[in-house]
């Protein structure tokens, strides 16, 4: 895989999407993308696909069979699964493996020691592959807890996501998982079709800052 030509966050009309799994991976293979996830929110919360074994496997055949039309795009099946303000994950069907990749969010409001401290929790008990948007819902960032969530992503092996939806707006706790020794993903986190693949800031961010890309 080359990870400057991914997009790693993507939702369908499965989820909150507006675009069907057809028009996402045409568009990707339009785009000349190398790997993309399409990462549809599952669980109880509104838009989410109710997450059970049998909607998992359905999901994850369709994908699979659509994206066999499209040879030069590599397709994930992934899901994007909300970090509770309990420090639990949405569970899904038992265990999260169904996925060939997980991104957990915070969708909460948080500052940052509430969200480091969630981190913390999250990491102990689930594993999932990206964390999204990280800075999407913080209210505050305070430098010693940007560290310590470094730290702990780099223990997790948790990569750290940079959205264009959400663009960084401190690069701070970027250096300190990068020394930490954490990697980096793309994800345009696109719910609408002009948005697939819209990454240009976010790898310049990433080659500016030295900070390396993940492959999956
Ligand atoms: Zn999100
Ligand atoms: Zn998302």
């Amino acid at each position: 895989m080359n990870p400057e030509k991914s997009d790693l966050h993507i939702h369908s009309d499965m989820s909150d999407g507006r675009m069907s799994v057809e028009e996402i991976i045409s568009h990707a293979s339009q785009l000349r993308l190398d790997t993309i996830a399409i990462t549809d929110h599952f669980g109880p919360c509104y838009g989410c696909i109710k997450a059970n074994p049998s909607t998992i496997e359905r999901r994850g055949q369709f994908i699979r069979d659509v994206a066999l039309q499209y040879p030069r795009v590599r397709v994930l099946d992934g899901a994007e699964l909300d970090i509770n303000t309990d420090g639990s994950m949405v569970e899904v069907a038992e265990d999260v493996t169904p996925f060939e990749l997980v991104i957990g969010s915070i969708h909460q409001m948080t500052n940052s020691s509430l969200w480091v401290s969630l981190l913390g929790k999250v990491t102990k008990k689930y594993h999932f592959d990206i964390l999204g948007h990280w800075d999407g819902y913080l209210t505050t960032y305070r430098e010693s807890d940007g560290e310590m969530a470094a730290e702990i992503l780099a223990d997790a092996g948790i990569v750290v996501e940079l959205s264009s939806r959400y663009p960084p707006k401190d690069y701070h706790f970027l250096i300190a998982a990068r020394d930490a020794g954490c990697k980096f993903s793309l994800g345009s986190d696109a719910h609408w079709i002009s948005a697939i693949g819209q990454l240009e800031s976010q790898l310049q961010l990433a080659e500016a800052l030295e900070l390396p890309l993940a492959e999956f």
